[in-house]
């Protein structure tokens, strides 16, 4: 029997990469999954396929978390069409990266509504439609434990927040079993960091084992967090980063 047999999760961001493995592998471990995306919806259709042909329930919400209603709607839809939710991830993310004094307001308004405040208020939605025992998975960065170099200043903030919030969700929600967790990834290879981009060696040398990690990599870690052998392990961060942070 496998291990999420009759949990529901919510992978936000999950058309592609990371998103797209952590929901495949949620499916293959058992559990109906809801992914949201927003301008890939092709390939959205595609996780659901998988997921369908897996023998379970899959659908693809269009919301864009850098808008509140969304970030929030996503979650109460998940839940009202699956019939209860049991896991959260909160993958969808953007990395603007450039020198301090390049960058614009616009720039810090997006990054930060998408990467912390959508985070924040799907959260904050979960907790109250979250089954107890449930899960909060989110995805952060190594960059929130080790800045390598110059031009990382707004995303590692926007990361570096998730590290606060993800404690704090540990606290509030542990009388209920509930368990939030921080993933916090190396270079993968996805359309975001692309292996065979114009940075991909100086960060295949910033890892103890000199290579990019997959989204594989990084799903197999999630789940292992969303199965009941992770029941104890909350509020704390965890790399699978290759070595980035050693
Ligand atoms: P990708 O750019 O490859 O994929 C991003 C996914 O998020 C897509 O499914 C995209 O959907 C979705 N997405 C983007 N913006 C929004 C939004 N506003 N609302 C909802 N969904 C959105 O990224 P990765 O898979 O590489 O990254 C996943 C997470 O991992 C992010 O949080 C990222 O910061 C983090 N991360 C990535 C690392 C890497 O090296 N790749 C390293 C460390 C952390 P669509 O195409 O439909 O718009």
């Amino acid at each position: 029997m496998s291990s999420l047999n009759g949990r529901t999760a919510l992978v936000t961001g999950g058309s592609r990469g990371m998103g797209a493995a952590i929901a495949l592998r949620l499916a293959q471990e058992g559990a109906d999954v809801a992914i949201t995306y927003v301008h890939s919806e092709a390939a959205a259709h595609e996780v659901v396929t998988k997921i369908e042909a897996m023998g379970r329930r899959g659908f693809a919400i269009r919301a864009d978390a850098a808008h509140p209603g969304d970030a929030a709607g996503a979650v109460d839809r998940a839940a009202d069409d699956l019939g209860h939710l049991d896991i959260l991830v909160n993958n969808a993310g953007i990395g603007v990266l450039g020198p301090v004094g390049d960058l614009t307001l616009a720039d810090v308004d997006r990054v930060l509504a998408i990467n912390v405040r959508g985070v924040f208020l799907a959260s904050q939605t979960a907790a109250g439609r979250l089954r107890d025992g449930g899960r909060i998975i989110t995805i952060g960065s190594c960059i929130a434990q080790r800045v390598p170099g110059p031009g990382g200043t707004l995303y590692a903030t926007s990361k570096a927040a998730l590290i606060g919030l993800n404690k704090a969700l540990a606290r509030e929600l542990g009388e209920r079993r509930i368990t939030a967790n921080l993933v916090q990834p190396g270079p993968v290879d996805t359309d975001m960091n692309p292996a065979g981009g114009p940075h991909a060696d100086g960060q295949r040398a910033l890892t103890a084992l000199g290579r990019f990690g997959s989204a594989d990599e990084v799903a197999s870690l999630v789940g292992y967090l969303a199965g009941d052998d992770a029941a104890y392990i909350t509020g704390t961060e965890l790399s699978v980063d290759g070595g980035h942070a050693a």
